[in-house]
């Protein structure tokens, strides 16, 4: 660990972020910050920009303004070298699993390490069948290809592999997304434990209100270019901002919420 990369030091802070397409104004003056070990959602309205600003965490997208400090390296005045090291110390499991369908769940695990680790093919396939277990698959999935694979197969599979490097952060796109709920519920058990074995910061966008009141710490309302809102869920939950309270009282956000309340009462619309 470097000294500017201290436990105290965030491990993600963005700073008056902006991003346009076109004419569409995207993120104007957008900023967050999120700790060491927490876990951080960020939520909004379909088109809030929530996808774009994992892309623009894990590099794949440059905002057009604005500073991003990742694990403590400056973007975008990082070398090309840095931002190489970058890439190695956080994993992302993508929506749709992102997984090569030509090869086999232990060769996909495997691949990063083949990549960046100095290792036999031995050595990969055994810390392959590691993560395997890690992200609650029986070993003989290993040696499946991902189109055989349930829903939520594929999800576990697609972050086996965002572990394969041992990642100090972990970026999860809709972890939950298209499983039925028995599945989605293994998740969010899992995302705990990881959290609990791995000391891992996790960030997640997501749409799941259960998820959300079962594993963030914090989450950030994103609406207007901006981040709106900004707590756990009980204090997100009490919090009469419009983009946050039009978040809590859709349908789903309302039975959510009414599960959750000790009281049982849910949030009345205005
Ligand atoms: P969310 O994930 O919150 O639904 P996105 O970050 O995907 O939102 O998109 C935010 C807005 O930016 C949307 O209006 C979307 O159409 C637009 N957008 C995203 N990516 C691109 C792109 N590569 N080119 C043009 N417009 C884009
Ligand atoms: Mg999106």
């Amino acid at each position: 660990m470097t000294p500017a990369n201290t436990p105290t030091e965030p491990v993600i802070q963005l700073q008056n972020v902006c991003t346009h397409f076109g004419n569409k104004m995207v993120h104007q003056g957008l900023n967050l910050e999120v700790r060491k070990g927490e876990i951080f959602a960020i939520v909004g309205g379909s088109g809030s920009g929530k996808s774009t600003l994992l892309r623009e965490m894990i590099l794949l997208h440059r905002p057009d303004s604005g500073s991003l400090r990742i694990l403590g390296v400056n973007l975008p005045q990082a070398t090309s070298e840095q931002i190489l090291g970058l890439r190695k110390r956080w994993g992302v499991m993508f929506q749709y699993g992102g997984l090569f369908a030509a090869l086999t769940v232990l060769e996909n695990v495997g691949l990063p390490m083949r990549e960046h680790r100095h290792l036999s093919g031995v050595e990969v396939d055994a810390l392959a069948a590691e993560k395997i277990a890690l992200s609650g698959l029986k070993p003989e999935v290993g040696a499946q290809y991902p189109s055989s694979l349930s829903g939520g197969m594929l999800k576990r599979a697609s972050l086996a592999r965002a572990l394969a490097l041992e990642p100090e952060l972990l970026f999860l796109d809709e972890p939950t997304a298209g499983l039925d709920p028995q599945s989605a519920d293994g998740v969010d058990d899992l995302i705990l434990a990881l959290r609990k074995q791995q000391n891992i910061s996790i960030v997640m966008v997501t749409h799941d209100l259960d998820l959300l009141w079962h594993v963030a710490d914090r989450v950030a309302v994103l609406a207007d270019g901006k981040v709106q809102g900004l707590g756990s869920m009980p204090e997100l939950s009490t919090q009469k901002l419009p983009a946050v309270h039009r978040f809590f009282t859709g349908t789903r956000g309302g039975n959510a919420f009414a599960q959750h309340q000790p009281t049982g009462q849910a949030w009345k619309p205005k």
